[in-house]
């Protein structure tokens, strides 16, 4: 196999793909700028607030500008978050009380999130203080209207979690067209019931927000998409002004909440990390497209396929044997900037039923909007890959993975 060739024989296919994520990227770009500039974020905007953290014009400053990119009525936007499961983590914990009812409506949610309902035990879950949960599957990569529509003219629901991102199931990701409809259906019911959008993955790839057709809160990682590989940690969760406030109580103290947090001097890193934000997630995305290409030539099942509309910035592969995705991931942390010598092999990690092979050669630790690759090691043996600072070191990780998978034959 001529490695190089495949690639540029696949750059020719995927020009059309390319074209609409620059337009995406442009089209975001021009937003960051303009809210920087309403704004006014000034060099002021970069000093560090210590111990309480009251007044820190920068972070007050950068809650404005993560409000007005989402069309958003207000936002939080903290280090204090440890990242996108602590922020969501925080979000069900304000918004549901005792006896309330939980409802996701995309099925199991995502991994980190089954201790926190209970789940899976844990003598600190929702489910400990008493919140109750139930679950609607997806069907055909859609959501599953009917049982939704039914059940809420059933049940007194207090928050509908919907997750976009597949997380490491086989379904799709979901696209703003289909929450949008979800969303209509929801409120036609019940007016009074909190959307809560899980959106990791999914920012500044598609054009409209969840905010934009009709959720009311919605929270993502900043070592993610919107951190831009810059942030060192953190989320942001954006929404109605009301539950923001109470959001703010649960992540400091009840009283003091939004109006203490110090930015300890990471203010600078969050605003040029946005800043950097389309056209990262841009690169991502192209990396993702290219992977997809190149994988089909090669007769593998990738999701989504190059030419299809993407949702998120992550791309699996099916191998079908364990052999193929170890490689795989394996040379994809060897085309690393960081530990690119370090040989990653299956393990048992935490929280998960089989066991685990990653590739992470980051610069922060656990940032998925860096090149990154993982895999259960289950049948049909998929391979979830996302991010890539740049499409140029997308391009190379993805040709060492090629040749990792050749060579070691
Ligand atoms: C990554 C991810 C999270 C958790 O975000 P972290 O920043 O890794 O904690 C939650 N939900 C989905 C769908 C994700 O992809």
């Amino acid at each position: 196999m001529d490695i190089l060739k495949l690639i540029n024989e696949a750059e020719k296919d995927i020009k059309g793909e390319f074209a609409k994520i620059d337009d995406t990227c442009l089209f975001y770009s021009s937003k960051v700028l303009e809210a920087f500039q309403k704004h006014n974020v000034s060099e002021a905007c970069f000093a560090e607030t210590t111990g309480y953290g009251y007044n820190d014009l920068g972070r007050e400053t950068i809650e404005k500008i993560f409000a007005t990119i989402f069309n958003a009525e207000d936002a939080l936007v903290r280090n204090q978050f440890v990242s996108g499961s602590h922020a969501l983590s925080k979000t069900l914990f304000a918004l549901l009380r005792p006896n309330d009812l939980l409802l996701s409506i995309t099925g199991l949610p995502y991994d980190t999130l089954h201790e926190v309902i209970g789940i899976k035990e844990n003598a600190s879950s929702l489910a400990s203080f008493g919140v109750k949960y139930a679950q609607i599957d997806l069907v055909a990569d859609d959501f599953d209207y009917e049982k939704v529509e039914k059940y809420l003219k059933n049940n007194k629901v207090k928050v509908i979690e919907i997750q976009r991102s597949k997380g490491y199931s086989t379904r799709k990701s979901l696209t703003i067209e289909k929450l949008e409809k979800v969303i209509k259906l929801i409120k036609s019911i019940d007016r009074d019931v909190i959307v809560m959008v899980d959106n990791c993955y999914c920012e500044f790839v598609e054009k409209v927000n969840p905010i934009e057709v009709g959720a009311d809160i919605v929270v993502g990682s900043l070592i993610k998409n919107l951190g831009g590989g810059i942030a060192p940690n953190g989320a942001y969760v954006v929404g109605n002004k009301a539950l923001i406030d109470l959001v703010g109580e649960s992540l400091t103290l009840p009283g003091e909440g939004r109006e203490v947090g110090p930015t300890l001097g990471v203010n600078k890193a969050l605003l040029e990390g946005l800043f950097f934000a389309p056209s990262v997630v841009a690169s991502a995305l192209k990396t993702s497209v290219l992977t997809s290409c190149v994988m089909q030539r090669l007769g593998y099942k990738t999701n989504p396929l190059y030419n299809e509309e993407r949702a998120d910035i992550v791309v699996d592969i099916q191998f079908g044997d364990p052999d193929k995705l170890i490689k795989f991931v394996q040379g994809i942390q060897s085309g690393s900037p960081v530990d690119a010598h370090a040989l990653p092999i299956p393990w048992d990690m935490p929280g998960y039923d089989d066991q685990v092979i990653m590739a992470a050669g980051c610069f922060t630790q656990g940032s998925s909007i860096e090149l990154s690759c993982d895999g259960p090691i289950r049948k049909p043996f998929i391979a979830y890959m996302q991010g890539g600072l740049t499409y140029e070191y997308g391009k190379l990780g993805l040709i060492k993975a090629l040749e990792f998978m050749q060579n070691e034959k």
